[in-house]
């Protein structure tokens, strides 16, 4: 598929007057996805992966459809096209969905199922844009007036309809693309990044979080099951993000952590630590869509001003490829990724994630640091 040349002069469109616009509509049947009941084993290490019940793009769209419908603050359902990027869809030409909501005057991005086969980010995302579009009491209000959240549940539709991680190129290559490895310098080889990288330059996010599941862990030391690990792409400390913007994202990503680690805690079945790789490494990956945010990247001249954002992901333990995504903990999977964000979304709007001690991170539970995985190769800690 080719990508046609931009006009230097082309005018970008504003985030408020994309979330003013496109009216959508669509007759859909009511996604039937029931909530499975908790289970004390979590993650389950017996877990059977029934993509049946998992929830699908037709569902998705159906499940938009009607968050629109029922909502009383304005929540707006559009696709890109709508939204008027230059490439729109999917590889397989699928419409790509964005939910807004709120009328602050600084942008949030959330981003789910970017990876097919991890699929809560996308309901976790749902059940958000659910409280976000009829919930008044005072928290979701001032979440609403402080920020526009800009919602996209599934950034992968191809490779979620298909259950695999990556997106799949339909140049008669049929080469599989990491969509999370392709925000970078001569990457932006699958029409999906495309299309995002240009709405994102269209929002101008104040930060972002992305949602994904990793297999089963046990936390380092104790051995307990972790549900939830807490991820930077560009690791803090490490060979990159402490020279982004002064050192600022360095800060405040770990700050984010700290607290949403501290407000988390208090819920009994949720335990977290650090996202690493390989046991001890730190992510250090310039290319996955978070980092390419962090580091402004100005793709196709389209960010020529520089914009950058902090981000920060979760990843829910138990995945669908593994077989151990642990069916009967669906519920509890999908509510620490909602509590996960409503705990950060509050804390940034209310600035107690600034007031949090960034040294503190180094106490939620991981391995002691050996190493950085880049995309490169690893550079050891004593770089
Ligand atoms: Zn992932």
């Amino acid at each position: 598929m080719t990508i046609s040349t931009r006009s230097p002069n082309r005018r970008r469109r504003t985030a408020a007057a994309l979330a003013a616009g496109a009216a959508f509509a669509i007759a859909a049947p009511l996604a039937a996805t029931a909530p499975a009941v908790a289970d004390a084993n979590f993650p389950s290490t017996e877990g059977e992966t029934s993509t049946a019940s998992i929830l699908d793009y037709a569902d998705l769209v159906a499940e938009l459809d009607k968050l629109e419908r029922t909502s009383r603050f304005g929540l707006d359902v559009f696709t890109l096209a709508e939204a008027g990027t230059e490439v729109s869809t999917s590889e397989q030409g699928r419409d790509l969905y964005v939910a807004t909501v709120g009328e602050g005057p600084e942008a949030v991005w959330l981003q789910g199922r970017i990876h097919g086969n991890e699929p809560y980010g996308a309901e976790s995302l749902l059940a958000v844009l659910k409280e976000l579009g009829t919930n008044g009491s005072p928290d979701w209000t001032l979440l609403r007036e402080t920020y526009t959240f800009h919602v996209i549940p599934m950034y992968n539709p191809d490779g979620s309809e298909l259950n695999i991680r990556h997106t799949i190129l339909q140049d008669g290559s049929e080469k599989r693309i990491d969509l999370n490895r392709d925000w970078g310098v001569g990457k932006f080889e699958a029409v999906e990044s495309e299309a995002f990288y240009e709405y994102w330059t269209m929002v101008d996010p104040a930060f972002a979080v992305d949602i994904h599941h990793q297999g089963l862990k046990r936390e380092y030391g104790t051995g307990d099951d972790v549900t939830l690990s807490l991820g930077i792409s560009l690791a803090p400390g490490g060979p990159t993000l402490p020279g982004v913007e002064g050192g600022a994202y360095d800060v405040l990503t770990r700050q984010m952590h700290v607290h949403v680690y501290d407000e988390l805690a208090k819920a009994g079945y949720v335990n977290m630590d650090r996202y690493q790789v390989g046991g001890s490494l730190e992510i250090d990956i310039k290319g996955g869509v978070v980092s390419a945010m962090m580091l402004g990247l100005d793709h196709d001249g389209l960010n020529p001003e520089g914009h950058s954002n902090p981000a920060i992901f979760f990843e829910t333990s138990g995945n669908t490829s593994d077989g151990s995504l642990g069916q009967k903990a669906r519920g509890k999977s999908i509510k620490q990724n909602v509590l996960a964000l409503q705990e950060l979304l509050t804390g940034m709007a209310t600035g107690e994630v600034q007031q949090e001690d960034p040294a503190r991170w180094e106490e939620i539970p991981h391995a002691p640091v050996t190493g950085y995985q880049t995309d490169d190769g690893i550079i050891p800690a004593s770089f």
